[in-house]
Order: C-alpha cells, then sequence, then structure tokens
C-alpha cells in the first residue's frame, strides 16, 4: 500500500519538518502500510573521508532540499508515491571516532529494520564508506544470497583501495570491503563515470583483476558505454541490483559541494538520461554519498543529490509495471 504523502496545498512545501521526500517519518506509518517498500535513512557520518571532511552535513541538506520534489516521474510516466510505500527512517547511530566501529553499527542498525526481506535501505551519506555497511545489511537482508549482489556504481573513482593510512573502512575502501565479504559480485559489478588523475595506474589493478566493469568519462565520450551497459545487463538479468551513486561522479561545475571532486565528470542530465536508460532493472538497495553542504553555493549540489535519489525509486517504481 503507498505511503499517505501530504499535498502541497493542504501542507506547504515551505512547511512543516523535513523528511525525505516529505515521506512519513518511519514511526509514525501506520501498521497497515507494512511492511514498507523502502526505508530512506541518512548516515551523517565523514569519519571515512581521506580528503575535505563535512558529509556527515548531507543527510540533513538533502533532506531539506527534497522538499520542493514531486511524487510524478514525467519521464518514466510513473508515480513514486502511488507505487511505493516509503518512510524516512531517521539516521542511523554513527560512531564519529572509529570508521570500523562505523562500519558495524551502521550495519548492523540497518540489518535489523523491521521488514527484512521486503523493505529495502536505501542510505543517504554521508562519506562512502556507508555503501559497506548498507551493502552488508542489504544482503543479510535478502538471505546472503550466494555470489553477492551485482552492483551499478557511479563515481569518479573505484573505491577499491585496500586501506589509507591503516584503515580498511574509509570512503576509498567499500567496495574491497563488499567483495571480500561476498556481498557484491565484482563480475556483475558495473562502475560508470571513473576518471584520472590517479597515483598510479596500479589504483585499477584490483577492479581490474576481479572482472568490475569500468566505463571512464573517456569511453562514455567515445560512446562506448552502451555496449558495456548491455553486457552488465545481460550479465544481471532479473536479479535485483545494488545502486550506488558518488554524487562525484558528476563534474564539479553541477556538483561543486563534495569533498574530493574531480574535473571532466558528467553533467546532471547526463546521469539522469542513463538512469532512466536502465528502465526495467530490479533494484535491491541502493545509497548516495558524498554531498557536503559546507561547499555547496545555493545548495545546487543537495538539491542534485534528491533529484537522484527520485530517479532511483522511479526506476524502482516503474520496473514494477514493466
Ligand atoms: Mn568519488
Ligand atoms: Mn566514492
Amino acid at each position: 500500500m503507498p505511503t499517505n504523502l501530504p499535498s502541497g496545498r493542504d501542507l506547504p512545501r515551505f512547511a512543516g519538518v523535513s523528511t525525505f521526500f516529505r515521506f512519513p517519518r518511519w514511526e509514525d506509518v501506520p501498521d497497515e502500510h507494512r511492511p514498507l517498500d523502502w526505508a530512506l535513512y541518512g548516515v551523517p557520518y565523514d569519519g571515512g573521508t581521506t580528503y575535505r571532511p563535512g558529509a556527515r552535513f548531507g543527510p540533513r541538506a538533502i533532506r531539506e532540499q527534497s522538499q520542493y520534489l514531486k511524487p510524478y516521474h514525467l519521464e518514466l510516466d510513473v508515480n513514486i508515491a502511488e507505487r511505493l510505500s516509503m518512510a524516512d527512517a531517521g539516521d542511523a547511530p554513527v560512531r564519529p571516532y572509529s570508521a570500523a566501529e562505523n562500519h558495524g553499527a551502521v550495519a548492523g542498525w540497518a540489518e535489523n529494520l523491521p521488514g527484512a526481506g521486503h523493505t529495502r535501505l536505501f542510505a543517504i551519506g554521508g562519506d562512502h564508506s556507508l555503501a559497506a555497511s548498507n551493502i552488508r545489511a542489504t544482503w543479510e537482508r535478502l538471505g546472503r544470497p550466494a555470489g553477492g549482489l551485482p552492483v551499478l556504481h557511479l563515481d569518479a573513482h573505484l573505491d577499491t583501495v585496500d586501506e589509507v593510512w591503516g584503515e580498511r573502512h574509509g570512503h576509498a575502501s567499500p567496495f574491497i570491503r563488499a567483495i571480500e565479504g561476498g556481498w557484491i559480485d565484482p563480475a556483475r559489478m558495473l562502475s560508470i563515470g571513473i576518471r584520472g588523475p590517479l597515483n598510479t595506474p596500479a589504483d585499477l589493478a584490483f577492479g581490474r583483476e576481479h572482472g568490475i566493469a569500468m566505463v571512464t568519462m573517456a569511453d562514455l565520450d567515445a560512446g562506448r558505454a552502451f555496449e558495456a551497459i548491455d553486457v552488465w545487463r545481460s550479465a544481471v538479468g532479473e536479479t535485483p541490483v545494488y545502486v550506488t551513486i558518488d554524487i562525484d561522479c558528476i563534474d564539479p561545475a553541477f556538483a561543486p559541494g563534495t569533498g574530493t571532486p574531480m574535473c571532466g565528470g558528467m553533467t546532471s542530465r547526463e546521469v539522469m538520461n542513463l538512469l532512466r536508460g536502465l528502465r526495467g532493472i530490479r533494484i535491491a538497495g541502493a545509497d548516495l554519498v558524498e554531498v557536503l553542504p559546507d561547499r555547496d553555493p545555493a545548495d545546487v549540489t543537495a538539491l542534485l543529490a534528491a533529484h537522484l535519489v527520485m530517479e532511483v525509486l522511479a526506476l524502482d517504481a516503474v520496473g514494477r509495471i514493466g
């Protein structure tokens, strides 16, 4: 049953307490609406950051910027509020001083949210280290699917560094941890938006050795993305995919509010069209990470982040219609 969403006529979009997309707070959802399709939750944590911190304020900024988003997706012809039941489950209990402890605390909390097997997890960050936690929780809630989850990964970076300064749970490492844990299947992982400069070409070695399909910005520019996406979709088939979006996949001209910005990225429109082109995929869980409000003039990055969360939810909603 879809969740009640207040009309902007009854409760103006500039009024009330900010929840993600104005969906109800988790604790306010009546029992007859459960189990929900999605729990959206914040992870106000940036202790895994290797460069500029501040993404701990991302969830609040994205909640605020999501107030103006309306539920009907014009291009996919689907109303997310009519198709999906959702709530804002608040923020995960973070451990600001310890990346390893934070990983376990967020994963354990998310794993134990009611509705396992039905209610999917959408984590909103926060730095990209939270992906390891949300993926692990998603995998556990699905009954530990053998071989791990397929992944769609949008990012400037591969995030498969084993450790940084002795820390194995930072934002450069979520996918190496998820592969080690068996939570994701690297042979069905597609990383789009990758670009340099890198420290060394060896930065790509782990991903290549484990079969991660990479679409660099140069591949996108040369029109080589479609083939890679088709190959990945054939490999994935009907299996639900984990979607992880690092806002730095987008050019800093459109998404300046992020901690490790890289020039030469996609435009907002390119990413939205790319996601819309994936109509038909099934979604197991998702995250949107690395929004840094203190570097975000006019909240443009947080607004874009809210739009991209909506794009993923609309993809899920339209996937149910076929
Ligand atoms: Mn990145
Ligand atoms: Mn990342």
